[in-house]
Parts: structure tokens; sequence; C-alpha cells
């Protein structure tokens, strides 16, 4: 599965290190001759076989690699930046299962390839045409991420004063690539941290996607040690979700709500976000009269519209934040340190600052859907709601309708021929009809004729 994050699959199946290879090659193509590739890969046990692999291919193109280590996919996107390389790549399946593995592109700014060049990197694979250097690329080693990692965040934040508060922390690091750096943030942070699921050796304890379901052990580690908060990272450590202080999940929706709402306490400035995230953003912005810009779903897209209207900061609702002052990538030290530096500031425990933001019910599903009827399904959507008193209509990535009493969100999967349908209302029950509602007229229009 070639896609705008990179490349994934099932290691030995769809991902071999003849496939890892090639898209060394090809990557190794598209930059100058010459050029400095930063790596880094997450825990995952295939992780040097692909690394390995990829290497060889960079090599082969005449390109340098400066070898990260194991280190989370932010901290590869800072070292871009501060080794000026001309591009960076991370092994990693963010949070697809263990059999997974994944070569992740990235742009000098450390940004995710945009479309363009996504789909050129594709193009040179799928042609074969690779350049050939008479003189190998070089393979040098660096540890230095995470204390410049660690120095960025920390550099947006209040040190002393989180330091002064000695907080209890559990952190779930899913035996995965937040394993070494974060606890060393933690501790320059004066936390006393419980660690579970740390070391890095890629077998994780729980299915890795940090949603409810999987959080059981840390919600009742942070009720055990009584602990002030719980974080849970990705294999990869760009997405951060937190429990609260009775060990409850907050829902993934909070990272980027509550971080949003302590920068704009920061600063001013406009936010950004993809379109199937919670109403709580447009709140956020609006109560300190700034502008929320809602973009295409992708973690590229938001960060292409931050840089385009300067916006203070963004993210997706799914626990990725992103600050322009660190790097312009979801990172989960920065979610760490902006809700630390947020209950010190307040004097409040997470749960009181979940209870202060507007409460919403998210309701997602999907239903099959062949492309050629996504069009139909659309249309009639937008038909049909377009109509209603209020309605704002964004169509940049399939369908957001917004009414007064909640909003909706259809698109086509670009991976699979499903629809998702998100809707979010003031409880659950509105949410759920204003989905089937979206239900039924899909049903209606994808039996119709062309
Ligand atoms: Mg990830």
């Amino acid at each position: 599965m070639v896609g705008v994050s990179g490349v994934r699959g099932i290691v030995g199946e769809s991902l071999t290190d003849e496939v890892a290879e090639q898209f060394g090659r090809a990557f190794a193509t598209m930059l100058p001759a010459g050029a400095t590739v930063a790596l880094g890969w997450d825990t995952r046990p295939s992780g040097p076989m692909i690394r390995d692999a990829v290497i060889a291919g960079l090599n082969a193109g005449g390109v340098n690699v400066v070898d990260l280590g194991i280190v989370s996919t932010p901290g590869v996107a800072m070292m871009i930046k501060h080794l000026s390389a001309g591009g960076g790549i991370v092994i990693t399946a963010s949070h697809n299962p263990a059999p997974y593995n994944g070569i992740k592109f990235m742009t000098p700014d450390g940004l995710n390839l945009p479309a363009d060049q996504a789909e050129r990197l594709k193009n040179i694979w799928q042609s074969g045409k690779f350049t050939t250097s008479e003189t190998s690329g070089t393979i040098t080693q660096n540890d230095q991420t995470h204390s410049i990692h660690i120095e960025a965040v920390c550099g947006i934040i209040d040190v002393k004063a989180v330091a002064g508060r000695k907080f209890k922390v559990v952190l779930d690091s899913i035996n995965g690539a937040g394993c070494v750096g974060t606890p060393l943030l933690l501790e320059k942070l004066g936390c006393e941290l419980v660690h579970i699921n740390s070391e890095p050796t890629g077998e994780f304890a729980h299915k890795p996607e940090p949603i409810s379901e999987n959080l059981a052990g840390l919600c009742e580690a942070v009720r055990e040690h009584q602990a002030n908060v719980g974080f849970a990272q990705d294999p990869d450590a760009d997405r951060l979700v937190i429990v609260d202080e009775n060990g409850k999940f907050i829902g993934e929706e909070y990272t980027l709500a509550l971080a949003s709402a302590f920068v704009l306490r920061q600063q001013t400035g406009d936010l950004a976000t993809n379109l199937s995230t919670s109403r709580m953003m447009d709140d956020i912005a609006a109560s300190a009269g700034m502008k929320l810009h809602r973009t295409p779903v992708g973690e590229a897209n938001v960060a292409d519209a931050m840089n385009q209207y300067g916006c203070v900061f963004g993210g997706e609702g799914n626990g990725g934040v992103i600050d322009p002052r660190v790097v312009l990538v979801r990172d989960s030290f920065v979610g760490i340190v902006l809700m630390l530096n947020y209950l010190v500031e307040t004097g409040k425990a997470v749960s009181e600052l979940a209870s202060d933001l507007p409460k919403y019910e998210m309701h997602k599903e999907k239903f099959p859907c062949p492309p050629e009827a996504a069009e139909k399904i659309l249309l009639a959507v937008r038909e049909a709601f377009s109509s209603r008193p209020s309605a704002k209509i964004n169509d940049a990535d399939g369908l957001r309708v917004d009414l007064p009493q909640g909003w909706l969100h259809v698109r086509a999967s670009n991976t699979e021929p499903i629809m998702r349908i998100i809707t979010e209302a003031r409880d659950a029950e509105s949410a759920g009809k204003i989905a089937e509602e979206v239900r039924k007229i899909a049903d209606v229009a994808r039996a119709s004729r062309p």
C-alpha cells in the first residue's frame, strides 16, 4: 500500500527487503546528488531488516545516511532540520499491528511528503528507473535526537513551574519508540514516573492504536498509583492520549482540544485541524476570538494549512498535536508538556479541565461502498442537508455539513472500498440519529441507477 504517508504493508508479504531497497533507491533518485537523509525506526522487530534494505538503496543512489537509531517520528523530523538534511525516513507502521511495518518519507522541512512528491516517488518506484551513483553514500551514527527534541519541547513551556509540582505520571509507551526519550523528558520535568510497557522491544503489550478499548492497563495503573495523569503513546510516539486522575480515559479528541486551549492562553493566533475533528476546536478558537482552519484528513494537509495561515497550533482529533515552535508534525512530547503546564497554570485536575470544555459525543461508522458509488452518495447527502437551516457545507474532502445541533462528515476511504460517516452532537443519541439519516440517504443513492 503506497499512500501519502509512505509505504505500509505486512513484512515478508507486501513489504519485503526488496521493496524496501527499491524505495530507498527511488527516494535517492528524487534527491540531489550527494544529499543526506536522516533515518530512524520504531521498535518493531522487522525494523533493522527494513532499515538495512532502505539504507542499501539510498547508498546505491549516492545518498549519505545519518542513522538516528530507535527514535520517534517527530524526533526524526527535528533532526532533519537540525542536520539540514535533504530529507528524512522513518521506518514505522505507526499504530498498525506488529506484522506490519512501513517507510515514511519526509521533506527537508521535516514535513511529510506533499501529495505531488509522494506521487512522484511512487512513479519512480513503479518505473524502476533509479539513479545509480559511482560513489556509494556513507552511513554515520547520531545519538542526539532525544536531547535535541527534549530541549525544543521544553522551550515552549515553563519548565521550572512544572518541575516544582512534582507530578506523578503513568506513561504507557507500548514498548515502542517513545520508551527511550519520553522518560528523559519527564525526568527533566521533575515527574515521578510509573512507566508501563517501557521496553523498546516492539512486543506490543496491547493493540497499539491508542483508543479506549486498548488502554485498560493504563487506566488501572493511574488508579493504583494515584497519579495526576496517564499518557499513552502510539508505537512511533507521534500520537498521545490522556487518562485523567481518576483513571478514566477522557477520549482521544481531548489531547488536541486541551493543548489548543492552553496554547491560546499563551499566544494569539489561528488554529488548524482536519474535517473529522471535534467541534470543541471551533468553540476554543471562537472563545479566544481566533479562526479555526479546517483541512482534508491527513497530517500533511493540516501542516500545510498551518504554514499557509501562520497558525500557532493545530493537529488531528486522533491525539496528534502539532506545534510549529517545535516541528510541523504530530508530536506526543508536545502534548505531554503542554498538558502538564496547563495543569500547573490553572491548578486544576485533568478531569476539571476536560469538563470545562463544551461536551459533545461523536459517532463513527462505516459501510461498504464501491468507489463508483461514492460520488452519487456524496451528492445525495449534500442535496438532503444543504437546504437545512444554517447548514454550512465544506466539500474539501468528501462532505462535511455543519448544522446548529451538530455536524456530519462523510468520505470514501483511500485504501478500502468503504465510506466513513462521522457525526457529532451534544449527546450520543442525537449524533447517532444524524448518522442514521446519512446512512439511509446513502442506501437509497447507492441502489438508484446512474
Ligand atoms: Mg503514529
